[in-house]
């Protein structure tokens, strides 16, 4: 018989019924650290008082209003992401996919009506990730989401990532533009480098395409700067985002530049519950932290920490761990054997700590940014423990 619930998922055989900054607790009263932070989404935590008290005095006011209407918060937090990012303009949607598509429209639209109307193919990498809607998952074309779900949407050229002449190559007369995550999450905290996106950029103004970057995951602090492509020091066109922003309330963001974004107009875009109060109050309350001087400084110093204790134990293993990469707070641990992520995950769970598996046989880690020092600790005692049991 087919379950209630559709098995989409491979769960863990565990129930997680309570929160606290770091920690979780499952319905036995077992404690957790949570480096998985939802995949990205705890950005402060769970039930971070701010965050709550946000929610809890929105939820007496207004739950939902109409976009047909002035939502002051919408225009509040809009502003503060345009005056600390690239963008002039933001479109509020409720998950990553959804800001993607977005994004996808923009540059479709953009390229129309600036008079090439046949522009309208996107470049995409090999590995990527952008979400579950049938356009999205054309653009990342993994074999297990798109097989059976054809014909797949048009329009997407795949290339392998850091290799600035595949995407040279790429180019057509019908190419719109290039989309790209400055680190590629599910695909296995594999990192775009600094002047690969700076070369993207030349190419994206040499052959007026739009550039867009994919900071679903990487975006809102999550790699010790707001966004991950003040990295690179560069200007994208257009950058979505989602997890993090909400810090566990869903939320989306599609962010643009002036001429990007100036191609939705009235009618041509829209949605009945993006940008709604409940998720304004809280992005807000969440962008209240982010954006307080000095905490994307103890972002990068907690990274640190963290890289130096997983840099020691991937040395004295390396038959277990053989290499330690990412940015930030968005850090993968590469396995050397075979499948050897999930028996790690695995083995973390039993001893309470949370981690996620990835692509290319790596064990994300992805702590929310609050993480304390001692805390980093004793997620990595736990790790140099396993690792230590598994060689
Ligand atoms: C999670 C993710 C998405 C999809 O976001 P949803 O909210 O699940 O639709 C897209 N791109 C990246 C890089 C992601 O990590």
């Amino acid at each position: 018989m087919i379950p209630a619930l559709m098995p989409t998922y491979d769960r863990y055989n565990l129930t997680i019924v309570k929160g606290k900054g770091c920690s979780v607790f499952d319905s036995e009263g077992k404690q957790y650290l949570d480096f998985g932070a939802g995949i990205a989404v705890n950005s402060l935590g769970h039930c971070h008082p701010r965050l709550v008290s946000a929610l809890k005095k929105q939820a007496s006011n207004l739950w939902h209003c109409s976009n047909l209407y002035n939502i002051p918060k919408q225009n509040e937090l809009a502003k503060r992401l345009v005056k600390n990012t690239f963008a002039d303009t933001v479109f509020f949607n409720n998950s990553g996919a959804e800001a993607i598509e977005t994004g996808i429209k923009i540059i479709r639209k953009y390229q129309h009506d600036n008079g090439n109307p046949s522009k309208f193919r996107i470049i995409t990498f090999k590995g990527s990730f952008h979400g579950r809607t049938l356009a999205t998952i054309a653009a990342s074309r993994q074999k297990k989401h798109i097989d059976g779900f054809g014909p797949i949407v048009s329009g997407f050229d795949q290339v392998i990532l850091n290799d600035i002449k595949k995407v040279e190559s790429a180019i057509k007369p019908t190419t719109a533009g290039v989309l790209i995550e400055p680190i590629q999450g599910e695909g296995g905290i594999l990192c775009a480098q600094n002047g690969y996106l700076q070369e993207l950029r030349r190419l994206c103004d040499k052959y007026d395409l739009l550039l867009m970057l994919d900071e679903v995951q990487t975006g809102n602090g999550r790699t010790g700067k707001l966004y991950a492509y003040e990295w690179a020091k560069l200007k994208p066109d257009i950058v979505a985002t989602a997890k993090g922003l909400g810090g566990g309330f869903p939320i989306g963001a599609c962010l643009a530049n002036e001429k990007a974004g100036k191609t939705l107009t009235s009618g041509s875009h829209g949605t009945t519950f993006g940008g709604n109060p409940m998720a304004m109050a809280v992005a807000n309350a969440v962008l209240d932290v982010i954006l307080e001087k000095g905490f994307l400084n103890s972002v990068r110093d907690r990274s640190s920490l963290l890289m130096k204790h997983l840099t020691e134990i991937a040395k004295c293993h390396p038959t277990v761990i053989d290499e330690v990469r990412g940015r930030g707070l968005m850090i993968g641990l590469h396995c050397a054997f075979d499948n050897g992520n999930k028996l790690l995950v695995d083995r973390f769970l039993k001893k309470g700590l949370m981690a996620v598996p990835a692509g290319d046989n790596v064990v994300r880690l992805l702590p929310p940014l609050i993480v304390t020092p001692t805390e980093i600790n004793e997620a990595t005692s736990i790790i140099n423990d396993t690792v230590g049991e598994v060689a």
